[in-house]
């Protein structure tokens, strides 16, 4: 019986295949793999280690940071700070760069992170994960500030993300196909399981918080209100809904079966673009997403070419299937344009919220 690949063989293989990737990459990855390790060891231990409920403080965007976020922010800044491969790091957790030590050499690459994806859930035991992005750092740039941050999703050198659920994977993109692995807990390694993964290009499964309803844009009611219409609206078929709110678990299952995710633009807080933050959360998965086929959007343009203006900027995103992601485009579009014909069911004449 053949044996199925590490990951490590695996990045090996490609560094192989390509040109420009070199052997500093392969152990950078190899620092990142083993801080998804640790983290979900830690995750595995749950309340048993005491590593449950709320940390002291906030984090540097206002949000209530649990035990977790903190422990986990940790293990990946010294898991790879060491190993000389990187120029500096950026975590959701922290409010600017991370400079590597003085005592460790520095690298070309840059790394931005979202430690723990969806940490909300711990106490309940749904799953949560870790989201990363890799950049090259320019040339001749010797103290990284966030500005060197600041490149378009499209220069990232490689994107991806654990999930900690019944079994930890981790699945990942090097610009060539995304490749899904799973973590055998008895020998340590992460193993090949799910090679070239493809998004359906058609779904009938939508994800949204539904609770803002009243604070989305008309493209976005269209569009929903599409879906709910079922068999006898203009889609002219049943859908269904799905919502995690762990946006590594929406992502994961969008890979594994299709589907479509929306935290759209809405009015709720005016100040704010979107919820999920641009480097470390939309931009990886955009590259993910778009690498297995699928699209991902902001309504108004390819997350991809979002340029971020700051570390932690916020983007409205839609992603998944890739009809489903231009169509919802389109609807943007036609809104912005003054054409858009809204889908008024005759199931929901009665609530404003639908006549527009
Ligand atoms: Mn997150
Ligand atoms: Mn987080």
């Amino acid at each position: 019986m053949p044996l199925k690949s590490t990951l490590t063989e695996f990045i090996i293989g490609e560094q192989r295949k390509y040109s420009g990737a070199t052997g500093g990459f392969t152990a950078l990855l190899n620092d990142v793999q083993l801080a998804c390790k640790r983290i979900a060891k830690l995750l595995g231990k749950g309340a048993l280690a005491g590593v449950h409920g709320a940390a002291e403080g906030e984090n540097v965007q206002g949000e209530r940071q649990m035990k977790l976020d903190v422990m986990a922010n940790d293990v990946f800044l010294r898991t790879n700070e060491w190993g000389g491969h990187l120029a500096a790091m950026a975590s959701e957790e922290l409010e600017s760069v991370y400079h590597i030590p003085a005592r460790f050499p520095r690298g070309r690459y840059l790394l931005a992170f979202d430690p723990l994806d969806g940490s909300s859930n711990i106490d309940v035991n749904v799953a949560v994960g870790s989201i990363f992005s890799v950049l090259r750092c320019a040339e001749g740039v010797s103290e990284p500030t966030a500005r060197d941050f600041l490149q378009a999703g499209t220069e990232q050198v490689c994107a991806g993300y654990a999930i900690y659920g019944p079994t930890t994977m981790l699945v990942l993109t090097l610009g060539h196909g995304v490749h899904g692995f799973t973590l055998d807990r008895e020998i340590g390694e992460f193993i090949l399981t799910h090679p070239d993964l493809r998004i359906p290009a058609e779904t009938s499964e939508f994800a949204i918080n539904a609770s803002n309803e009243r604070f989305w844009e008309p493209p976005v009611k269209r569009y929903i209100s599409e879906c709910l219409a079922g068999r006898g609206g203009p889609r002219a078929k049943d859908f269904n809904m799905r919502w995690i709110a762990s946006f590594v678990a929406e992502v994961h299952r969008i890979l594994m079966r299709g589907g479509l995710f929306m935290y759209p633009k809405d009015n709720k807080d005016p100040a704010k673009a979107g919820r999920l933050r641009l480097l470390y959360e939309a931009s990886p998965m955009a590259f993910l997403v778009e690498q297995a086929g699928g699209a991902a959007s902001t309504g108004r343009g390819r997350i991809l070419e979002a340029g971020p203006e700051s570390l932690h900027q916020r983007v409205p995103v839609i992603l998944g299937s890739k009809q489903e992601v231009e169509r919802i485009a389109r609807y943007h579009g036609e809104h912005d344009r003054g054409v858009d014909q809204p889908f008024s069911s005759p199931l929901f004449n009665e609530r404003t919220l639908f006549v527009q």
